[in-house]
């Protein structure tokens, strides 16, 4: 294998009894935003552990004949990877997809080859962490620490939900709080201002997809969030702490909630990095929060142009510009700022997105970006920015290195990275 290190992975497709078969001839392909191309060497990998493959309802699977460059369209259902946490896709599953295809569910759609026996993925590892691989934790260990913290919490419901959501839902935070290591989840809203087509907790009936995770049906009070705080801070050297989940709405429309809680938390003796998953939405509360002793915001955002993320959040009450003044208030209140970039190959790494892009974090020295996938049908994505003229997209690789150029001081990755208390 001469310069190339990485082969050249032949394309899979499923049968009608959902067997996953490699082509003998047939390349993988796969769709940077409109792009069907063959994955170049340093767009793949091989899958990581704790992946999931996926047969793609409606959608048939295509391959590129290396002899003479034409695409083949199978009669076999195309596959898609689902990467383990810490990966980001550099580009998507590619298919033929017939007219009654349903909606795909919200997960992110990896292309997926064989080769050297083994599968290879369009995606790039981003962050070392390890906090979301459980292969090797045994699952009694998990229900060990869950029952622990229900018997030593009974009355409080945040620890009912949190220990239900790792024994039932396997949610990776919900775990890590069952196990007392790394960060631990405190989801405290049930309402939100924004309308995100991706939204995880709620999907109107006419979406076409159901939402993956059922929102929180109550508002703990801020007695039981502080509770759940100092039982994870005592067992963990470097907490994080992380108001915003899957599993719930904005958290800062329970703003002076978490201002209380926070300041509690911090009055006990409280330590750690206590952090805010956010849409960003409300820039007056960032002082009362900062002051409460909040370290950290992750701002959550599929692009730094105004009309993809109106047309994306749908944000009520609020524009793009509350968005930038959050971040502007933030950092004047010394608070270490996240983007949770929901990254899509071939649209947010394309010429005007990474432009303003590079604008937001530059003019508020952003400190981290976290390359989240964005979890969505790529064809009800690609809908929202078919009239929006984006420009090439560059990949992931080559816009991961303009972005460090453009912006040295920036760091990125995939988790809430623990900073102290600050
Ligand atoms: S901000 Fe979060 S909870 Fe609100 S609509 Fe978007 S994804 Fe859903």
């Amino acid at each position: 294998m001469s310069k190339r290190k990485k082969p050249r992975p032949r394309m899979v497709a499923a049968n009608a009894q959902g067997e996953i078969m490699d082509h003998p001839e047939l390349l993988m392909l796969c769709r940077r935003g409109r792009d069907l191309v063959e994955p170049r060497p340093d767009e793949i990998m091989s899958l990581p552990e704790e992946s999931e493959l996926f047969l793609l309802p409606g959608r048939r699977a295509l391959g590129l004949d290396p002899d003479t460059g034409e695409v083949a369209v199978m009669e076999e259902t195309a596959v898609a990877a689902f990467v383990s946490p810490g990966h980001t896709l550099s580009g998507q599953a590619c298919f033929e997809r017939d007219g009654n295809a349903p909606v795909l569910p919200m997960f992110a759609y990896g292309a997926v080859g064989f080769e050297n026996d083994r599968f290879w993925v369009t995606a790039r590892k981003v962050d070392e962490d390890p906090r979301q691989q459980f292969a090797n934790i045994p699952q009694q260990r998990i229900r060990q620490g869950a029952l622990r913290l229900q018997k030593m919490h009974p009355e409080n419901r945040l620890v009912r939900h949190l220990t239900t959501c790792a024994l039932t839902y396997s949610c990776p935070a919900a775990r890590n709080f069952a196990l007392g290591r790394y960060e631990c989840p405190l989801p405290t809203s049930r309402a939100c201002n924004a309308r995100c087509v991706g939204c995880l907790s709620l999907q109107p009936e006419d979406s076409g997809f159901p939402a993956t995770q059922n929102r929180i049906a109550f508002t703990p009070t801020a007695e039981e969030i502080v509770e759940v705080m100092q039982a994870h801070g005592e067992r963990v050297k470097e907490p994080v702490f992380s108001f915003g989940q899957g599993c719930e709405g904005e958290p800062l429309t329970e703003a002076d909630l978490i201002v209380e809680a926070v300041r509690e938390f911090r009055a006990r003796g409280g330590r750690g990095t206590v952090n805010i998953n956010t849409n960003a939405s409300r820039p007056e509360t960032m002082a009362p929060l900062a002051a409460a002793g909040l370290t950290s915001i992750r701002a959550s955002l599929c692009s730094a142009r105004e009309e993809l993320y109106t047309a994306y959040h749908r944000p009520q009450g609020y524009g793009f510009a509350d968005v930038r003044r959050t971040i502007a208030e933030a950092k004047a209140n010394g608070l270490f700022v996240s983007l949770n970039l929901l990254f899509f190959a071939g649209v947010t790494d394309a010429e005007a997105e990474a432009e303003a892009l590079i604008d937001l974090v530059s003019e508020h020295k952003v400190d981290f970006i976290q390359l989240r996938n964005l979890n969505i049908d790529p064809d009800l994505y690609l809908a929202l920015s078919e009239n929006m003229d984006l420009g090439p997209s560059a990949g992931l690789a080559n816009f991961r290195k303009r972005l460090a150029k453009a912006c040295p001081w920036v760091r990125t990755g995939y988790f809430n990275p623990y900073v102290g208390d600050r």
